[in-house]
């Protein structure tokens, strides 16, 4: 079995194992999508409205903006692992309550385990704070964090603003793409210290 039949088993054993509250609200799962042989791996919050329509992360305006700044590093999607810590979208996208991150985090490390990306990034507070919750977003983004968690695959860390933050505020957008340009030299400086 390859990877990507393998990550499908994954995400099909823990929508029916999944004990999240969301299941009851949501429309469907929202199985991580992308590459899974990937050395990036991308963790979101949530699926908001699109999302949970289509079944797919990142599909909506956040989502754009996303892809937009991945081509300013020459890189697409498909080049890219996307998931989010919540499976199940919120309603009315408010944020995930803590038992609901919980109900949903072994689904995460067992994804993560399999694919073992070089580089995590955080897209926003909630999945920075699923691995670093003493840490503030504001403080660390666009730096990268080594740390060696147990039963872990992956060291090195990096986060970034939510992309939705950026929608409608001009200085957060520069921000973000900013700490964005910086994925390609972290990637080298992961490879030359492996
Ligand atoms: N925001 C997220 O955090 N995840 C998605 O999949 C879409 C929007």
């Amino acid at each position: 079995m390859n990877k990507k039949e393998k990550i499908k088993q994954i995400h099909e054993k823990y929508s029916i194992e999944c004990k999240c509250n969301l299941k009851k609200t949501a429309t469907q799962a929202v199985y991580g999508d992308g590459n899974p042989d990937s050395d990036i791996v991308f963790i979101g919050e949530a699926p908001g409205k699109n999302e949970d329509k289509e079944g797919i992360p990142f599909i909506g305006s956040a989502g754009k903006f996303l892809t937009e700044m991945l081509s300013a590093i020459d890189l697409k999607r498909e080049d890219i692992y996307t998931t989010n810590i919540v499976k199940y979208r919120p309603p009315n996208n408010r944020d995930p309550l803590p038992e609901e991150k919980a109900s949903c985090k072994e689904w995460l490390l067992e994804e993560l385990n399999l694919i073992k990306p070089k580089l995590i990034i955080f897209l926003g507070r909630h999945a920075m704070n699923t691995f670093f919750p003493n840490e503030k977003i504001s403080d660390i983004h666009g730096k990268i964090l080594i740390k060696k968690f147990k039963n872990f695959p992956t060291k090195y860390f990096f986060a970034l603003y939510h992309p939705a933050s950026a929608l409608y505020n001009g200085g957060m957008r520069e921000v973000l793409m900013s700490d964005f340009k910086k994925i390609p030299k972290i990637l080298k400086e992961i490879d030359s210290n492996v």
